[in-house]
C-alpha cells in the first residue's frame, strides 16, 4: 500500500528536501501551503506536479483539520514555524503563535481526525541556548534565549505530552543547524555564500555581519531530513538529538567561503552592530549518539564540502541571471 505523508512548511528548506525524499520511497506526498500574494515557491519547483498541495495556516486549526481529513496520512512532519531567531525578537507574538501553539493545533487536528498517524515536531538545539553543558544531547536541560527558542520548548514539551496523554507516536527531532543551497537568504551561512559570489562576480563589493565569534554545529540539510523519516520507522516513538558532532565560527565560515573563491573575507567583512543579537547563543555542539546507535542515522557532507556547495550554487543561480 502507498503510504501517504503530510508535510507542513513544504516550501521551505527543509520541506523540499523531504518531499524529494518521500516521493523517492515511492510516498504519496501532500504539502500544506498557506496563500501569499505572490507564490513562493523556488524550493519546490521541480515538484509541483508531484506533490498534492493543499491550503491552510497552522494559525487555522479548521485548515489544518481539513488538511489532515483530505490527506489521510500515515506520516505528519511539523516543518512550518516562523523560523528565523533575529525576527523572533521583531514579531515575539506571531513567533509564539506558529512555532509554538501551531503545533498544539496540528497535533489537535491529528488528534481528532486520525490519530494513529505518526507526527513529527521539528525541535531545534536554539532550545539549549545558553548551554548548560558540552555537548548537548537528549536529556540536556533547555535555557532558550529568544522567543523564538522559547516557542520551540514549548512546541517541543507540548510534543511530549500528547505522546504521553494520548499514547500518540509522537517525536522530537532535536536537530542543530542545517544548510543548504535552499536555506533562507538571511540566516548566515547564505547570507555569506550568496554575498561571495556576489562580490566574486563584482555585483556586490562589502558584507556586513554580527558575532564572527559564535559557534555553530552545521550539518546538511539534505542528511537531516532522513534522519526525520527514521524517526517515525521506529517501533517506540523518541526524540532524538541529530547533529554532526563538530562546532565551527562564523569566522571559520567565512573564511573557507571566501577562500573558495580565491578571496580574502578580511577585504570585505565589516561587523555591524545592527546584526549583534539582543542575547546570543554562543555555543552548540550536539552529540548524536543515540541516533546513531538506535535509527542508523549517518551524515554524509562534512562543514567544508557544505559550504562550497553553497558558494558554487549562488554563482551559478547568479550566473544564470
Ligand atoms: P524555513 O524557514 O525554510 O521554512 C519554514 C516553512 O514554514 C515555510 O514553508 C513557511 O511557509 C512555513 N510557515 C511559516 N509560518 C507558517 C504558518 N503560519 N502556517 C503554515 N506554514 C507556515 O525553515 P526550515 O525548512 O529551515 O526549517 C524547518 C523546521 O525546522 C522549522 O520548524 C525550523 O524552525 C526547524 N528547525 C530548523 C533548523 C535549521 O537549521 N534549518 C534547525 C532546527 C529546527 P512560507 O513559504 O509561506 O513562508
Ligand atoms: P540560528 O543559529 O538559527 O540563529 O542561525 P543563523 O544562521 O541566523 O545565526 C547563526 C549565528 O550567526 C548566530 O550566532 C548569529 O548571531 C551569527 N551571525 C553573525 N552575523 C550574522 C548575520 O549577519 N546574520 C545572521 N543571521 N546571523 C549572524
Amino acid at each position: 500500500m502507498t503510504k501517504r505523508a503530510l508535510i507542513t512548511g513544504i516550501t521551505g528548506q527543509d520541506g523540499s528536501y523531504l518531499a524529494e525524499l518521500l516521493l523517492s520511497k515511492g510516498y504519496k506526498v501532500f504539502g500544506l501551503r498557506r496563500r501569499t500574494s505572490v507564490p513562493i515557491l523556488e524550493n519546490i519547483e521541480h515538484l509541483m506536479n508531484d506533490i498534492e498541495f493543499i491550503d491552510g495556516d497552522l494559525l487555522d486549526m479548521g485548515s489544518l483539520i481539513n488538511a489532515v481529513r483530505i490527506s489521510n496520512p500515515d506520516e505528519v512532519y511539523n516543518l512550518a514555524a516562523q523560523s528565523f531567531v533575529a525576527t523572533s525578537w521583531i514579531q515575539p507574538v506571531a513567533t509564539g503563535q506558529a512555532t509554538g501553539i501551531g503545533v498544539t493545533n496540528m497535533l489537535e487536528a491529528v488528534r481528532l481526525t486520525k490519530p494513529d498517524a505518526r507526527f513529527y515536531q521539528a525541535s531545534s538545539s536554539e532550545m539549549f541556548g545558553k548551554v548548560v553543558e558540552t555537548p548537548q544531547k537528549e536529556t540536556t536541560p533547555f535555557y532558550p534565549r529568544s522567543p523564538y527558542g522559547v516557542a520551540k520548548v514549548y512546541g517541543h514539551w507540548i510534543t511530549v505530552n500528547y505522546r504521553e496523554s494520548y499514547d500518540m507516536y509522537a517525536c522530537s527531532g532535536i536537530l542543530f543547524n542545517h544548510e543548504s543551497p535552499r536555506r533562507g537568504i538571511e540566516f548566515v551561512t547564505r547570507k555569506v555564500t550568496d554575498a561571495v559570489a556576489r562580490i566574486k562576480l563584482g555585483l556586490q563589493n562589502e558584507l556586513r555581519l554580527g558575532n564572527l565569534d559564535a559557534k555553530r554545529d552545521w550539518g546538511f540539510a539534505g542528511d537531516y531530513v532522513k534522519a526525520m523519516w527514521l524517526m517515525l520507522q521506529q517501533d517506540k516513538a523518541d526524540d532524538f538529538v541529530i547533529s554532526t558532532g563538530e562546532t565551527h565560527t562564523i569566522e571559520e565560515l567565512v573564511e573557507i567561503a571566501f577562500s573558495h573563491v580565491g578571496l580574502n573575507w578580511r577585504d570585505y567583512v565589516v561587523v555591524d552592530q545592527k546584526f549583534v543579537r539582543p542575547a546570543e547563543v554562543e555555543l552548540l555542539l550536539g552529540d548524536c549518539s543515540k541516533a546513531k546507535e538506535e535509527l542508523g542515522w549517518e551524515l554524509e557532507v562534512g562543514f567544508e564540502q557544505l559550504v562550497k556547495m553553497m558558494v558554487d550554487s549562488d554563482l551559478a543561480k547568479l550566473k544564470s541571471k
